[in-house]
C-alpha cells in the first residue's frame, strides 16, 4: 500500500484504505484473482452481483453459482416490486396536484396538442423515515422536456398510447415521477397520464413549479388543488406503467 503523504488528513486516508479495501475484496468468483493485483473483472450477467476475471472462470463457477444467481435475481425483483409499489402509492395520493401542475406547466390552457410532444418530469429523493405514503418522497425539482428524452423507442410507446386514447373532451397529458436517490444507480421511473377536460381554464397564483413542490411537500391531506375550479379529471388509472433501470 502506498504511503499516505504528510499533507493528507486522516479522512482521505481512511478513503484510500477503503478503496484500497474495497479492491482486495472484489475478487473472481472462480478463481479469485483481486482487483488488487490489477485483474478486471466483470459481473455476471444475470444477477449483477458476483465478479468473474473472464468467461473460463465464469463458465466453471456457474454450477456453484447457479443457485445464488436466483437468489440475487430474486432478491432484486422482489426490492424494485416494493419500491414501484411505494411509487405508484405515492403518485395516486397526489395525484389531483399532478394533473394540475401537468396543465399548468404545459401549458395546455393556450395549446392544448403540446400534451402530444410534452412531458412533465418530476424529480424525486426518497424521504427517509417517512411514515405515510404521500411523504415517501421529496420533490426536489421539475422540469418539462419532450419525449424522446427517454428515447426513441419510449416516445413512441407515449405516442402509440396517446392515439388510444383518441380525441374527445378529456385530452391526456404524461407525467413522469422519476426517483434518483444520491449513490444510486438503479432509478425508478412511474409514467402517469393524467386526463385534463379540453375546456381548460388556467389557474392564476404561483409559478406551477414553486406552486407542485409545495403542495407535494405538504402532504395529500390538503385535498383536490385549490381555486375555483380544477380541470383535472382522474382517467385510467391503471393504465400507468412502470419501469426501472
Ligand atoms: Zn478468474
Ligand atoms: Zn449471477
Amino acid at each position: 500500500m502506498p504511503q499516505s503523504s504528510a499533507t493528507d488528513s486522516p479522512r482521505s486516508v481512511r478513503a484510500k484504505q477503503d478503496v484500497q479495501a474495497r479492491r482486495l475484496l472484489s475478487q473472481c468468483g472462480h478463481c479469485y484473482s483481486s482487483r488488487g493485483d490489477g485483474t478486471t473483472l466483470f459481473k455476471c450477467g444475470a444477477c449483477q452481483v458476483d465478479t468473474y476475471c473472464s468467461r473460463q472462470c465464469q463458465k466453471a463457477a456457474w454450477a456453484v453459482h447457479k443457485e445464488k444467481c436466483a437468489i440475487n435475481r430474486c432478491a432484486q425483483e422482489a426490492g424494485v416490486h416494493a419500491q414501484l409499489k411505494n411509487l405508484r402509492g405515492y403518485t395516486d395520493k397526489h395525484r389531483p396536484t399532478i394533473a394540475e401542475a401537468a396543465i399548468r406547466s404545459l401549458g395546455l390552457a393556450q395549446d392544448v396538442t403540446r400534451a402530444e410532444r410534452w412531458c412533465l418530469i418530476v424529480h424525486l429523493q426518497t424521504r427517509p423515515n417517512a411514515q405515510r405514503t404521500d411523504r415517501l418522497y421529496q420533490c426536489v425539482d421539475a422540469e418539462v422536456a419532450p419525449f424522446e428524452v427517454f428515447g426513441l423507442g419510449e416516445a413512441a410507446k407515449m405516442r402509440r398510447q396517446l392515439q388510444l386514447a383518441g380525441a374527445g373532451v378529456v385530452g391526456t397529458a404524461f407525467v413522469v415521477m422519476m426517483c434518483v436517490d444520491p449513490g444510486q444507480s438503479r432509478y425508478l421511473k412511474n409514467i402517469v397520464p393524467v386526463g385534463f377536460e379540453k375546456a381548460v381554464l388556467e389557474t392564476s397564483g404561483l409559478p406551477w413549479k414553486e406552486w407542485m413542490m409545495r403542495r407535494l411537500d405538504e402532504g395529500a391531506q390538503a385535498g383536490p388543488a385549490d381555486g375555483p375550479h380544477c380541470p383535472a379529471k382522474r382517467v385510467r388509472a391503471s393504465s400507468a406503467e412502470e419501469d426501472c433501470a
